[in-house]
């Protein structure tokens, strides 16, 4: 436990308590200790009590008042951890300020750049850019973060390959009340994302009891990601037809991607969405609705699943999804195939948090991992 016993606390730096806090068990993780670092090392009194164990109780007060005073002593350690605490709750222009601020402390804090490039992501494209190289040069000759600096000048070439938004994607749209699943996601929906818009989307020849659910499904997605319909199959980039899907499967969603090398890098492009509904069974209205909704969010680039429940990409209990790559640098195509299973309800309502994670989709290339 590095620093020593919770009696011997004066010989504990700040890095030192937050391991401490951290060792000390789940019932102190380093998230609890995150909302005692906040402006100017202050006490602001937001301190989520997850204590299961009461015997913990004292080394939690003891550990506390010693952050505080720490704190206190390194304004840029505690307005960089304010920072971490804003970008996990999603509030992206308020900690760029806070890691703004620990700069102004100590400008030589390469970490905070790693964290303002990750906030930035989500604020300012171009200050991303700029924050992730200043991350690279200032921690190149630092061993220990040599995966960080790799992963810092991939993220500089994904962000300047990626296109100019539409309105609907700006990070500005999202709302960080309602929070995302773009962790659970980001790792297996890079590379298919569209990047032309609007996506246009044709509709095969609709049984005339999918009509209705398909309109609406419709409707809800355009208003919120730029999308429209088309007359014309060859114009389309996602096409939805029906046919016979094997039993207790509603529906079904493929894309198609093309890899190829471009410069030195190998580019994976999304060429186009297949999604297929079961024509051979009688299915509610409502499991239309949820079916055409849920595949289309899957189509327009959300690869994976969310993990609570009410959410609309909660996954299916009656789907399949699955990625064919077409490979222009090594022969044979290669796919994989997941089916969807375990979910007993359908949920027919896209939620925030399903368009929250869309956007951060489209304007992060990849998960934000923490610097060890
Ligand atoms: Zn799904």
């Amino acid at each position: 436990m590095g620093g020593g016993t919770p009696g011997d606390h004066s010989l504990l730096t700040l890095p030192e308590i937050l391991d401490f806090a951290t060792m000390s068990d789940k019932v102190l993780d380093a998230r609890s200790f995150r909302g005692l670092f906040l402006a100017n090392g202050r006490l602001a009194g937001i301190v989520r009590r997850n204590l299961r164990h009461t015997s913990l109780e004292l080394i939690y007060t003891t550990v506390l008042g010693l952050a505080v005073t720490a704190a206190g002593r390194d304004p840029a350690e505690s307005f960089l951890r304010q920072g971490n605490r804003l970008l996990d709750q999603g509030r992206f222009p308020e900690a760029v300020a806070a890691y703004t601020r620990a700069l102004q402390q100590n400008p030589k804090g390469g970490r905070v750049y790693y964290y303002r490039a990750l906030a930035n992501e989500m604020v300012d494209r171009q200050a991303a850019i700029v924050d992730w190289r200043q991350f690279a040069k200032s921690a190149a000759s630092d061993s220990r973060l040599k995966e960080a600096v790799a992963q810092a000048q991939q993220r500089v070439q994904a962000l300047e390959k990626m296109p100019a938004l539409p309105d609907l994607l700006h990070p500005s749209r999202y709302v960080p009340k309602a929070g995302d699943y773009f962790q659970e996601v980001a790792g297996t929906s890079v590379g298919l994302l569209w990047t032309e818009f609007p996506v246009k989307v044709f509709a095969d020849n609709p049984p005339k009891e999918w009509r209705r659910a398909l309109h609406e499904a419709l409707d809800t997605w355009m208003s919120v990601f730029p999308l429209q319909t088309v007359s014309a199959r060859e114009t389309a980039n996602i096409v939805l037809s029906w046919a016979e899907l094997p039993k207790q499967t509603l529906g079904m969603e493929g894309v198609l991607t093309e890899i190829r090398k471009e410069d030195d890098a190998v580019v994976s492009r999304r060429k186009e969405s297949t999604i297929i509904f079961d024509n051979s069974h009688r299915w509610s209205e409502r499991e239309m609705r949820a079916t055409v909704l849920h595949e289309l969010g899957h189509a327009l680039g959300i690869r994976g699943h969310s993990d609570a429940s009410r959410d609309l990409m909660f996954p299916q209990e009656v789907e399949i999804i699955e990625v064919t790559n077409m490979s222009l640098i090594a022969p044979g195509p290669s796919g994989s195939r997941s089916s969807g299973v375990s979910s007993t309800r359908i949920n027919t309502k896209l939620t925030p948090r399903d368009v929250n994670t869309l956007i951060r989709l489209y304007n992060c290339p990849g998960p934000v991992v923490h610097l060890k």
